[in-house]
């Protein structure tokens, strides 16, 4: 008897989203094997450093083109990047998908306590009713953001065709909008209580927190253009 064979296509995937994850970690973004303190306080095994993602420009070019090239078949008028922060991959997609769409971005911010995201003025008049969005955002951890910008353009009339991501965690659901990621991988998170790395007494990695709060002053100002 022979052991049950995979189907080649999940085997494909499987190899395609290895040298993904490999070229993330040749851009130094990606660390695993540690033991890291999140900003919401849990820790965890893996962490991606957001801002290093895009450093190195042919793995960029790279990565949009295989993004772009699985949404290829649909038309898309609009590439929207989630913000200025995954514009850079954003340009990329849209550089290299055959309908040539033009490249907006959305905003971040808060409003009455609550998180909100808008569109800068001068890109009111690009999203219109029947306008095809394809959605670009770098790593993908809770969704949040994707989900008000999927209200948001939908509100305007206009349809997300498509999502595109360079990492998703799997538990983000976007309901049957098509979401494509190079990376699709969740690692667990602990409460600093239970989390097994503590007991066993490896030394916690404060480093991408201790950044973060040195950023702040910077972060909290308003959105602006590059
Ligand atoms: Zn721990």
């Amino acid at each position: 008897m022979s052991a049950p064979r995979k189907d080649p296509a999940a085997v494909e995937a499987e190899v395609r989203e290895k040298i993904h994850l490999e070229i993330l970690k040749r851009t130094g973004a990606y660390h695993a094997n540690d033991h890291v303190l999140l900003p919401s306080g849990q820790h965890t095994t893996e962490y991606i450093e957001k801002t290093l993602v895009t450093t190195e420009p042919s793995f960029t070019e790279g990565l949009g083109a295989v993004i772009a090239k699985h949404f290829a078949q649909w038309p898309m008028d609009v590439v929207l990047s989630t913000g200025p922060g995954a514009l850079i991959l954003s340009h990329c997609v849209a550089r290299a998908h055959p309908s040539r769409p033009i490249v907006v971005y959305g905003t971040k911010g808060l409003s009455g306590g609550k998180r909100r995201v808008s569109l800068p003025v001068e890109f009111h008049r690009l999203i219109r009713p029947g306008t095809k969005v394809l959605l670009i955002e770098d790593l993908v951890s809770t969704g949040s953001t994707l989900t008000l910008l999927i209200e948001m353009v939908e509100q305007l009339g206009a349809q997300i065709a498509g999502v595109g991501c360079l990492w998703r965690r799997t538990s983000v659901d976007l309901g049957d909008r098509p979401v494509f990621s190079l990376v699709s991988r969740d690692f667990p998170t602990y409460n600093p209580d239970e989390c097994p790395l503590c007991r066993k007494g490896v030394p916690l990695n404060e480093e991408f927190v201790r950044r973060r709060s040195h950023r702040k002053p910077s972060s909290v100002q308003e959105p602006r253009a590059l």
